[in-house]
């Protein structure tokens, strides 16, 4: 597929850019190794600063990569800016507790015979990251600063409609100091992905996006042995109890459904409504919902932005006629959207049974489904019979309850009275169809280290 920023709002190709080519693949991949020699023992204090310089040269720089954001993939720009905010949290996050994360940990044993025994966590090579466009710079974050951290070196291939957010990492990094190599952007086929897989130098695959990409990758990773981690889809169910505060839960619920135009993977995509409160939740839901502007998303007045492109409207759409094909109701709602631009009307799909196979899906955009529960029980069982198992939140006046239920949601991230949210110091990561493996705090720095044993034995008895 072809690297090419093409404005969502108004349809213009702003600009294409070559496919890498296969020389340019392998000076990446030689110049990440010899990086990847001289990083993997430059001292912690060191790369530390590094990691700060990034964080201070994203926040010095975000209008500018905000302005990225909205060109190429058509984000409203406080969202933008809230993006590359949290993005250079996370830079600070692994600059200030990287010595902490990576102490050498002592273990304890049940005999002295065994020795001291000690793990500590070693850079295994170079790591290959293959990012989505929702996120264009929060999720090249997510993934480069805790392996820089852990001293691994990277290679990035970015979703083909966000080159340019994509190619601005590469200066972000050689301007904050990384040596040249050890991050490195390649606007890479399909083919030379897989060659990089199979590099005996490329130790680890870690990829954001659907699960078709997922399954692709992580089947050329296992085949070369190598470790992944994979961070899929969602179809995240926000439920909401009987007690409730009404007016609260119906603004996160229109947030969380329609920040990002409804692209985020822990978008809260499933309303799962008891039946005491679910007549007062949807007209007061629908009402939220028909305040959104959709528009222009430079102009500041713009909450709901378009898709970030024209296939990927087109493809919500024709998921919206499928279900209803198969029995669901759908409810548009608000004013009529732009006829300029990727937008796809607010719609609420209800009525929607297990036996359609819509019951199942991810929509990515601005499309609710609604589900009357008729008790909390029934709640959970809803919330549970799902494919995926990322994010998830439980909307009560009694926040202790609200946990209990939250143990019985069956994903990686369950919050109570907000939606599923992204921080720089929390983990981020799903079960099932979700994928596995998890990004951010000490669990993402050590998805791709040698957790290494060294046991001192210095004793004459005989070892047991
Ligand atoms: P996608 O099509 O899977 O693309 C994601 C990345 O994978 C892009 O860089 C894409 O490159 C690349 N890719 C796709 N097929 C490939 C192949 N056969 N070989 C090599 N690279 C390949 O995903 P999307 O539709 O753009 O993104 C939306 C999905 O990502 C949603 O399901 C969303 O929920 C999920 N997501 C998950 C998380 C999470 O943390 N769990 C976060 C954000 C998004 P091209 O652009 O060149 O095709």
């Amino acid at each position: 597929m072809a690297y090419a920023t093409t404005n969502p709002y108004t349809g213009e190709v702003l600009n294409v850019f070559p496919d890498a080519t296969d020389s340019q693949v392998d000076q990446a991949l030689d110049d990440a190794h010899n990086a990847f020699l001289l990083w993997k023992d430059t001292p912690l204090s060191q790369r530390k600063v590094i990691l700060q310089r990034a964080a201070d040269l994203l926040r010095e720089r975000a209008t500018d990569y905000a302005r990225l954001l909205t060109l190429e993939m058509g984000k409203i720009t406080a969202e933008g800016r809230a993006e590359v905010e949290i993005s250079a949290g996370i830079f600070e996050y692994y600059a200030n507790n990287m010595e902490t994360l990576l102490a050498p940990e002592a273990l304890s044993v049940a005999h002295p015979n065994e020795g001291k025994p000690t793990l500590v966590y070693e850079p295994l090579g170079i790591i290959l990251a293959i990012e989505p466009w929702n996120f264009p710079i929060y999720q090249v974050a997510r993934i480069l600063a805790p392996q820089l951290a852990a001293g691994n070196t990277m290679l990035l291939k970015h979703a083909s409609n966000v080159p340019q957010s994509a190619a601005a990492f590469d200066q972000l990094m050689l301007d904050a100091g990384l040596p040249d190599g050890a991050f490195r952007n390649l606007f890479a086929t399909r083919q030379q992905v897989e060659k990089i897989i199979n590099d005996p130098r490329v130790h680890g695959v870690a990829l954001t996006g659907s699960e078709g990409a997922g399954a692709i990758i992580a089947a050329q990773a296992s085949r070369a042995l190598k470790k992944s981690t994979m961070e899929l889809g969602g179809s995240d169910a926000f439920v909401v109890l009987a007690d409730a505060e009404l007016d609260k839960t119906v603004n996160w619920a229109v947030f969380g459904r329609h920040w990002n135009a409804g692209q985020v993977c822990v978008s809260s995509k499933r309303m799962i409504v008891v039946d005491e409160v679910y007549d007062a939740f949807l007209s007061r839901y629908i009402e939220g919902v028909a305040q959104l502007k959709a528009g222009d998303p430079f102009d500041p007045s713009t909450t709901l932005a378009p898709l970030s492109s024209q296939a990927a409207a087109d493809e919500i759409r024709g998921k919206i006629r499928e279900a209803v094909a198969h029995g669901a109701t759908a409810t548009e709602v608000g004013p009529k959207v732009p006829s300029q631009g990727a937008f796809v009307q607010p719609t609420i799909l209800s009525n929607l049974t297990p036996d359609n196979p819509a019951y199942y899906w991810e929509f990515f955009g601005p499309v609710t489904m609604i589900f009357r529960a008729k008790n909390e029980e029934e709640a959970i069982q809803i919330a549970n019979d799902s494919p995926y198992g990322l994010g998830g939140s439980v909307f009560t006046a009694d926040p202790l309850h609200g946990a209990e239920v939250a143990k019985r949601i069956s994903t990686g991230m369950v919050f109570v009275n907000h939606p599923t949210s992204p921080k720089a110091d929390l983990p981020f990561g799903g079960i099932r169809r979700s994928g596995y493996g998890r990004e951010l705090t000490d669990l993402g720095i050590k998805e791709f280290v040698n957790h290494k044993l060294i046991c001192i034995v210095d004793i004459d008895a005989p070892f047991l």
